[in-house]
């Protein structure tokens, strides 16, 4: 099989920087559903830009290319260590590339594998079948929407809707739960995989195999194909809206499995995915490992955006680093901004390393970034930025006060907001919690023009590394002001009272 590492190495670059058709397909309807002057209407028009962009840059789509998760079926005979051999290389390569970033961390030390290898990483499942070719799909799946996988076990109590039975009525209340409790954090708009029944490791499993299923299937078990259309009717109605911002669309897929379970157990597993829903699949020649054709990618993707720059209101601020107190007290919930300027990234490992130490940087007045970027070095020997969203803030929380206080920060970019400490923080000293558009990450690499340092890059490896980024027009919306108002509560809150109405209390 001269050609499987090729082919495989082809695999993983198409998943990472070019959607799946089904799924253009579903957010080009979505994007028509907001209206592009509202919050929410102006973050899909980035979505859909930077899905573009990505494509055309063959750059990943986010930042966060994932877990990578291949389901493989083989005819009997394939020789499965050599395909592990074969998937392993080609990981590598494609981390060394730029197309995955360095994602596999060792639990115990810390440290970053560097090259996506690993214990657990990649994951392979593998199944024969008497089929004459392999099949390989690979999932691509990040860690902002695999924070919001949830297993309910029925009965149970939850939050707005009262008690889930065992029956198909409590499973569409775990459902909607799900949808509610990922607010925008997954990077909505938001797609759901969902598995009944099972035990804790298979239900899980077969939720994830659900997300293989072209969106636009229609599920051979009636009951299920019911379920699937009865949430899809009301899960909008939440009012959650992409990223959190409020507005007509949460969800734009729901597929739904089920298992035989044991007579004691009955779970519901949702695994939930974000707009960057990266799936696609090839069927390869068992000599050789040629791809004989691919699965779910289009051929000539047409553009999702209606334009090519940034879709701009005309009421955005422009602020540049540092800020001044004046300067942010000003900022007010709802106000979009364009930053320009030195930002400095800053992840988990940062975070608790400033809680310690001082800073090697002097961080008054400026600008925290939650993100953990793609990096790599042109032919120059210069880092070039190539995947930089924002990622999900409220793993800071624990940090982020005190680093606010400390070092005198005066605005975080993130994604999915923080809690009651950090917004206390924002109060009392005068920053600004500023919320990017989670996954957008070739419209976010566009804005860094220099990459001007780094700090740690040997200690926490490339995403967790502080790098100090000189941005132009980075866009954000302020959800959180320093006169205590949180844009996040308020939509919880609402889609709370929302779910309410959806499925009333028992
Ligand atoms: S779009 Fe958001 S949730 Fe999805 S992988 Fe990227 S950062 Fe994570």
């Amino acid at each position: 099989m001269e050609q499987l590492s090729q082919s495989l190495l082809e695999l993983i670059t198409q998943t990472a920087t070019n959607m799946p058709a089904d799924v253009r397909r579903a957010l080009k309807r979505v994007l028509t559903m907001e209206d592009k002057n509202n919050r929410s209407g102006q973050a899909l028009q980035i979505i859909g830009l930077n899905i573009d962009m990505a494509c055309e840059r063959e750059q990943p789509i986010c930042q966060d290319t994932g877990m990578p998760t291949f389901f493989i079926h083989t005819p009997v005979g394939v020789n499965q260590i050599a395909m592990k051999r074969a998937i392993h290389e080609a990981i590598v390569e494609a981390t060394k590339l730029g197309k995955l970033r360095p994602n596999s961390v060792d639990s115990v030390t810390g440290k970053n594998a560097g090259n996506n290898i690993g214990p657990g990483t990649p994951i392979i499942h593998f199944e024969q079948w008497e089929e004459d070719e392999i099949e390989v799909l690979l999932l691509l799946k990040g860690g902002g929407c695999e924070n919001k996988n949830i297993q309910y076990s029925l009965p149970c109590e939850l939050e707005h809707l009262g008690r889930a039975d065992r029956n198909l009525e409590g499973v569409y209340k775990c459902i909607l739960h799900a949808i509610w409790q990922a607010q925008g954090q997954g990077c909505s708009v938001g797609c759901l995989g969902v598995c009944i029944g099972g035990d804790r490791t298979s239900g899980y499993h077969h939720a994830k195999e659900q997300l293989l299923r072209p969106l636009d299937d229609v599920n051979p078990n009636p009951v299920l194909a019911e379920l699937e259309e009865r949430v899809m009717a009301h899960a909008n109605d939440l009012g959650i809206g992409t990223m959190g911002f409020g507005g007509k669309v949460t969800l734009f897929g729901c597929k739904i499995g089920a298992l035989n379970r044991l007579p004691a157990s009955f779970f519901v597993s949702v695994a939930y995915d974000c707009w960057a829903f990266r799936r696609l699949g090839v069927r390869l020649d068992p000599q050789t490992g040629a791809i004989r054709r691919w699965l779910f990618r289009e051929e000539r993707p047409q553009r999702l955006a209606d334009q090519e720059n940034l879709p701009l209101t005309g009421r955005e601020l422009h602020l540049t680093t540092p800020l001044s107190e004046e300067d942010v007290r000003k900022l007010r919930v709802g106000d979009v901004v364009l930053l320009s300027g030195v930002i400095y990234t800053g992840r988990d490992a940062l975070h608790k390393y400033l809680m310690e130490h001082d800073s090697p940087v002097d961080l008054r007045g400026q600008v925290i970034y939650h993100c953990g970027p793609v990096a790599i070095k042109d032919a120059q020997g210069r880092w070039k930025i190539t995947a930089a969203g924002p990622t999900t803030s409220m793993r800071e929380e624990p940090y982020q006060a005190d680093i606010i206080r400390r070092f005198g920060i005066r605005a975080v970019i993130g994604k999915g907001g923080m809690g009651e400490k950090t917004l206390q923080a924002l109060k009392d000293y005068g920053a600004v919690y500023l919320n990017a558009i989670g996954g957008a990450a070739q419209f976010y690499a566009e804005c860094v023009t220099e990459v001007e340092g780094v700090d740690f890059l040997e200690e926490f490896g490339i995403p967790e590394a502080m790098w100090h980024l000189r941005v132009k027009d980075l866009l954000a919306v302020v959800t959180m002001d320093s006169h205590g108002n949180s844009l996040h509560e308020v939509v919880e809150e609402e889609s709370g009272k929302n779910l309410e109405l959806i499925a009333p209390r028992r």
